[in-house]
């Protein structure tokens, strides 16, 4: 028999959301150091590539015209325009690895999130992450390093309207001391996984558990 830490259960769909620098790359790296059963689901985007990242580890990066024959493909679960370039979500390996037990962080915008949620409603948790005020958002945004004094005032722009979206999450927790941010995103992890209903080994063992 089973032992409980053992049953099995159903994969689920972690969503991290924020503005624009608020932190959700930070914390999404350390949650998958932290959690060898997370992976990342890998967006396909057009945007163009970062210094230091990694094309088919950070994102799988394609020209507009590849992009636009894979949405004709169906090849995406959800996609989306973000700051004038277009991002999505591969299907593949999620709806498999679902049912196998294997949980997905997606890094991905609230426009995602509600498509997502709209399709797979009970597999996705969301989670949004403010920061703790404008003014430390546009700190973290220059402190970065990696957008030009234009690209960072059109995020501080979007910040606002993105910060509108934060009731469409199912938590929401304000970044202001990292470590601490991040033991409570871990937390709600921990928890979504316990869920009765994500727990699909549960039937039998209980069956057990009464016979015995
Ligand atoms: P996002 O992915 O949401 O755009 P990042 O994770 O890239 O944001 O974070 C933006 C910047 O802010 C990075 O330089 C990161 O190191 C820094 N940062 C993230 N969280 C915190 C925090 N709690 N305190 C201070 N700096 C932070
Ligand atoms: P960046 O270009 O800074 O990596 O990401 C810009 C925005 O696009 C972020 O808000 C990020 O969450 C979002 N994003 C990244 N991948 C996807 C995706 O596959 N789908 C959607 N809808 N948004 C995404």
């Amino acid at each position: 028999m089973d032992s409980p830490d053992t049953l099995q259960r159903r994969g689920l769909m972690f969503i991290l959301s924020s503005p624009s620098g608020a932190g959700k790359t930070t914390i999404s790296h350390m949650l998958l150091k932290a959690d060898s059963e997370l992976r990342l689901s890998v967006s396909v985007t057009t945007r163009p590539i970062r210094p230091g990242e990694i094309d088919g580890q950070h994102y799988i990066f394609v020209d507009q015209p590849s992009f636009d024959a894979m949405v004709e493909d169906e090849h995406f679960l959800e996609w989306a325009h973000v700051f004038g370039h277009s991002y999505g979500t591969p299907k593949a390996q999620v709806k498999a690895g679902l049912r196998e037990g294997r949980d997905f962080l997606f890094d991905i915008d609230w426009q995602g999130t509600q498509q997502l949620y709209q399709k797979l409603e009970t597999d996705v948790v969301r989670v949004f992450l403010l920061p703790p005020s404008i003014d430390e958002l546009r700190r973290r945004l220059t402190g970065r390093g990696t957008d030009s004094a234009d690209v960072i005032q059109a995020r501080m722009e979007r910040a606002r309207g993105e910060i509108s979206h934060w009731d469409g999450y199912d938590y929401v927790v304000v970044n202001d001391d990292i470590d601490l941010c991040f033991a409570k995103v871990r937390e709600i992890l921990h928890a979504e996984r316990m869920k009765r209903a994500r727990q699909t080994g549960l039937i039998g063992f209980v069956r057990e558990l009464m016979r015995d």
